[in-house]
């Protein structure tokens, strides 16, 4: 049995020894993960399947091939982000060298959600680590099978004092709230990111949440309707709907709409057939509550294309659900499952009753040709990160930070902006010691002039 106070005692005691601080260390810690992750693909596809029926090639796309680009380039670059980065000087502090050192926050809680279960984990472990600091990390519990193999991969590579999985369910993750740690990452819905805030500022622990919510998705008049259906229900039904960036609904302009529903049967049907439940492609609902909830979303509404269910083998079709009223439960809760609410809209003023009624979400689609359409829409709402003409694939941009706004969420990661959120920017002036004026010294007599034109001239 896991003592929870004893394990972060033990990384406590581990980073004052100041060893993750050695930036050779830290390298070699994540070229140990990377060459155990490599040594457990096929195990990694197993898991995933096992837990939602999540295919090979999605698991690779989506998940494994992410972690890997995300090791290779924290280990290429880790070197260059931990050294102290000289920024300019001010003339009223001459003489200076001024820089921003990179310090680890210290002892780091990350709590992952199910959704993509080996990532979610990995992406904020490997940046927590890449910036020196050591890590518990709460898998979640409703992939069993991922979280077991994140666990042993975990063990084998560090010592527990480095970084440690803990798998658990509500309870444990109440445990580890309940201690305090120097900085924690959250992942999952925005109901319990409340409580992870709550928790957090008890001890006035920084925080990163990567929250959910309703992502919109607008189509105009203008667009190609095959290229617009294809990439919207690929990024709509991948991991059978359970993505927190999936386009939530669409809303398409009224003179399309009709012909659009139709170009996006079809290429839903050529994606998965005509009988989704039996292709190899489409995962599966992650549990009977999901199940549940999700065909109750679909009650009273007007199903227009797929809508099978099968609670036995826990899933539901990819669904299109036509011009749903913004009352209903299914436009205003995150849907997270294989279920496409289609509204419409005549006027940009339309856009803005449906769009403005929700919380700001975590992304934002637009097809369009029209540029001052685009660059109008972009302005004029906010949301975590968005993409037009296609949809996901931000996410996927090592250079573009990842993360929330409001509801959606607070902070960011990916790439550097991991390596940062996982560090302190300390502040810090080096001062010449061979001249010292004594303007800035009491008695303060004749100076304010002068030091008015100072900072007239420099300030
Ligand atoms: P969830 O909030 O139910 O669970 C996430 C994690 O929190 C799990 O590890 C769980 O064990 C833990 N947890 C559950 N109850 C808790 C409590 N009371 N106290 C402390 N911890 C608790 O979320 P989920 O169902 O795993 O994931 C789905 C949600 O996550 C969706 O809303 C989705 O949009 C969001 N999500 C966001 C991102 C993102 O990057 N912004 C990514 C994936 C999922």
């Amino acid at each position: 049995m896991i003592s929870i106070p004893n394990i972060l005692a033990a990384q406590k005691e581990y980073f004052a020894s100041q060893k993750t601080k050695e930036v050779r260390f830290r390298i070699d810690l994540l070229k140990a993960l990377k060459a155990e992750i490599q040594r457990n693909e096929e195990a990694i596809y197993d898991a995933l399947k096992k837990d939602f029926k999540k295919s090979e090639f999605e698991t690779f796309l989506s998940e494994f091939g992410l972690v890997v680009s995300e090791l290779n380039l924290a280990i290429k670059n880790l070197k260059k982000w931990s050294k102290p980065q000289r920024v300019k000087s001010s003339i009223l502090t001459f003489p200076s060298s001024d820089y921003i050192y990179k310090e680890p926050y210290g002892n780091v809680l990350i709590i992952a959600p199910w959704n993509y279960p080996f990532l979610l984990a990995l992406s904020p472990l490997i940046m927590a680590i890449a910036a020196g600091n050591t890590v518990v990390l709460k898998p979640s519990e409703l992939t069993q099978n991922t979280s077991k193999l994140l666990t042993k991969i975990i063990s084998t590579v560090f010592p527990k004092e480095i970084a440690i999985s803990i798998e658990g369910d509500t309870e444990t993750a109440t445990q580890l709230l309940a201690q305090k740690w120097d900085y924690i990452f959250f992942t999952g819905s925005v109901s319990v990111g409340k409580i992870v805030a709550k928790a957090a500022v008890k001890h006035l622990t920084p925080v990163t949440l990567e929250l959910g919510g309703k992502s919109p998705c607008i189509i105009d008049g203008s667009v190609d309707l095959k290229l617009t259906a294809r990439r919207l229900a690929w990024g709509k039904f991948l991991n059978g709907g359970q993505t927190c960036i999936a386009p939530d609904y669409v809303i398409v302009h009224s003179k399309i709409k009709s012909d659009f529903i139709e170009v996006l049967k079809a290429e839903i049907i050529k994606m998965y057939g005509s009988k989704p439940k039996t292709s190899p492609d489409f995962p599966r609902i992650i549990n009977h509550k999901n199940f549940k909830r999700l065909t109750e979303l679909l009650k009273n509404e007007s199903v227009i294309f797929g809508g099978e269910t099968d609670e036995k083998t826990l899933c539901i079709s990819p669904t299109i659900v036509d011009n749903p009223s913004l009352e209903s439960h299914i436009m205003n809760e995150e849907i997270f499952g294989p279920i496409l609410p289609v509204l419409s809209y005549h006027s940009e003023s339309d856009i803005e009753e449906v769009i403005l009624n929700q919380p700001k979400p975590l992304a934002f689609y637009i097809f369009s040709k029209h540029n001052s359409f685009v660059e109008k829409t972009l302005h004029t709402y906010s949301f975590g990160g968005g993409v037009v003409n296609d949809t996901l694939v931000h996410f996927g941009n090592q250079n573009l930070p990842f993360g929330g706004v409001g509801n959606s969420g607070m902070g960011q990661y990916h790439g550097k902006f991991g390596f940062d959120t996982f560090s302190h920017q300390k502040s810090v002036i080096k001062r010449g010691t061979w001249f010292d004026p004594s303007l800035r010294y009491p008695p303060y007599k004749n100076k304010l002039n002068l030091v008015k034109k100072l900072f007239k001239l420099f300030g």
